[in-house]
């Protein structure tokens, strides 16, 4: 960011630079036509400075994290929704992702095992949307190509177990494989994995006290979605808890292990490491990436203590400190904070949350990204793609996804 002063004349930045003091006075009466309508519009646009500016095919990484596979699951996303048009649009946007998804299959490096960093991801994608164009072999060939990486991850090089690049990453594709097309996942290698990601978590166990399951990443114990404890939890409580009743005695005590570390001002510490430090309130590090897991854990009703006082001040740190000035992007910027909220609503059903989600899609849009020149302005996770997909799950909260984290509810 150039100049002394980098940001916008009428608006106040906190004392460390993170964020923009949320002055927003929520409106009650948003009228739903004309929201949708102006986030059509600006959907529109900003697809069109994407297409227009970048050329995905001449882009070096492939993955969904920041390559071209985020640009393939967008794609995915836009058809999903029908969030720009009819049937013919539909198809394109399926023929788009998965023309990329087989562009970035060619080199991506095949030894990684999650979604966000590896062919998992690809697959995962490639599998759904050739089922939603009725191309069965070709889904089924992807189905098998993602199930056959699980000897890959019990034979190989210890993965880590968190959500970017180890063993939750890789049960994250499986989930979202068998709620597209359900039934594709056998049971038990879902079982299997989970069974695997608690003995990873069980057999570190004795370095956290008072913790029945603890997973490091490059030497810390990470908490926040992306590298950290509830990103694990996450995934496992989107498992179907029926089928592998061994999760529930260890998730509770995991999680009131994780809520037990919350600060009294409602955020998470990145890891157990960084003790008083209190500077992120983002996706990746902080309340946001937290959140999610405590609404899977109400709605599970697990019976986890102070539930309900951890998430509400959780929220209210999200809202407070939420509007950084990082960007707009998912994993450290508003979007992905926004997708807090509506977790919230879509677990909770209370409007408060589905207008603080509205709040920063509006922030959103009426502002271009303060964040200068980010290395990967139009990924998914740290550039314009991840504003589309949040953008894009605005138009209809209920079904909306943080992308590469939740499962959809239907
Ligand atoms: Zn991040």
């Amino acid at each position: 960011m150039a100049g002394s002063n980098p940001y916008p004349s009428d608006l106040q930045v906190s004392s460390d630079d993170r964020h923009y003091i949320n002055n927003i006075v929520i409106k009650d009466d948003v009228k739903e036509t004309e929201f949708r309508e102006k986030l059509r519009a600006s959907i529109a646009k900003k697809l069109k400075y994407l297409e227009e500016n970048y050329d995905p095919f001449k882009e070096k990484y492939k993955d969904v994290y920041v390559g071209t596979g985020g640009i393939a699951m967008l794609y995915f996303h836009l058809a999903n929704t029908y969030v720009l048009g009819d049937l013919p649009l539909r198809d394109k946007y399926l023929q788009k992702s998965l023309a990329l998804v087989q562009d970035s299959l060619k080199v991506i490096k095949k030894c990684n095992i999650a979604f966000l960093h590896g062919p998992a991801g690809l697959y995962s994608i490639g599998a759904v949307a050739h089922r939603k164009l009725k191309h069965e072999a070709e889904s089924q060939e992807y189905i098998h190509l993602l199930i056959d990486m699980f000897g890959n991850l019990v034979k190989k090089k210890p993965f880590p177990s968190e959500l970017l690049y180890g063993h939750s990453g890789y049960l994250h594709s499986l989930l979202f494989v068998n709620h597209h097309i359900p039934g594709s996942i056998p049971d038990g290698l879902i079982k299997d994995l989970v069974t695997f990601i608690l003995k990873a978590g069980k057999s570190a166990g004795a370095s956290l006290m008072n913790c029945p399951l603890s997973y490091s990443w490059h030497s810390k114990y990470y908490i926040g979605g992306a590298h950290g404890m509830a990103g694990i939890a996450c995934q496992l409580l989107q498992v179907n808890q029926d089928k592998n009743p061994e999760l529930k005695p260890l998730l509770i005590s995991f999680i009131e292990y994780i809520i037990s570390v919350q600060k009294t001002n409602g955020n998470f510490p990145s890891s157990i490491e960084s003790g008083h430090r209190d500077t992120l309130v983002q996706f990746c590090h902080g309340a946001p990436g937290v959140l999610p897991m405590l609404c899977l854990a109400k709605s599970h009703k697990l019976g986890v203590a102070r539930l309900a006082e951890a998430t509400e001040s959780a929220a209210d740190v999200t809202w407070t400190r939420g509007l950084l000035t990082k960007g707009h992007n998912l994993c450290h910027g508003v979007s992905g904070n926004a997708y807090a909220f509506l977790s919230l609503f879509r677990h909770t059903h209370d409007s408060k949350y589905l207008r603080q989600a509205r709040a920063f899609a509006e922030w959103i849009m009426d502002r271009e990204d303060t964040e200068g020149t980010p290395d990967n302005p139009f990924s998914l996770f740290e550039g314009l793609a991840g504003e589309l997909y949040f953008l894009a799950d605005m138009i209809d909260p209920m079904k909306s996804a943080f992308p590469c984290f939740e499962i959809p509810h239907n």
